[in-house]
């Protein structure tokens, strides 16, 4: 068994529910183990900022999928919710990346780890930071924790706890 960070990401509504299924369609693969999740969080939307806010969080799991499979099994994910709406170039109900697998760099076509742009976003850094500050990453000595240090107070501003009650309250 190797262990991977994944993050996820949705910003189309029930967004808690599209992280609640992709997390329980990676839990029924016999060869995934969700060893650790995150709180969920709420993020402003940075580049394209005329979108609605995401709900992300970052899950640490156990796996045997080697990492192009495991790339393919959350593709997969992502297309089985992506197709219970038809928006075409809408925004999409989940995206699922590989933050890290095992220490392992790698970098083809398909594939690059560890993910080359999480150090500098917040929405990945803060929930992963909960799970996993002392992680290494890109084979150097600064964790994660370090990372996110490095962050400003405007990148980390718009990256707020989430909870399902909040929601209800507004
Ligand atoms: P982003 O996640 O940056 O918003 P996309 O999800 O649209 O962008 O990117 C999808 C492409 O990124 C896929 O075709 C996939 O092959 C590629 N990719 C490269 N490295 C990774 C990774 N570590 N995790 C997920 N997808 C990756
Ligand atoms: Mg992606």
């Amino acid at each position: 068994m190797k262990t991977a960070y994944l993050a996820l990401g949705t910003n189309i509504e029930p967004r808690e529910e599209h992280l609640t299924s992709a997390l329980e369609m990676l839990q029924e693969d016999n060869k995934i183990f969700i060893s650790q999740q995150s709180s969920i969080y709420e993020t402003a939307p940075v580049g394209y900022t005329d979108q609605a806010d995401f709900l992300n969080m970052v899950i640490e799991v156990e796996t045997s999928l080697l990492p192009i499979d495991l790339l393919d099994f959350c593709q997969n994910i992502e297309l089985q919710l992506g197709r219970k709406k038809v928006i075409r170039f809408g925004p999409r109900t989940i995206d699922l990346d590989i933050l890290v697998y095992n220490q392992e760099n790698r970098k083809t076509d398909n594939l690059t780890i560890p993910h080359p742009r999480m150090h500098e976003r917040a929405f990945v850094l803060i929930p992963l930071h909960e799970i996993a500050p002392n992680l290494l990453l890109y084979k150097s000595d600064k964790t994660v924790s370090d990372y996110l240090n490095e962050l400003s107070e405007s990148d980390i501003k718009d990256v707020t706890r989430w909870t399902y009650k909040d929601s209800a309250e507004e």
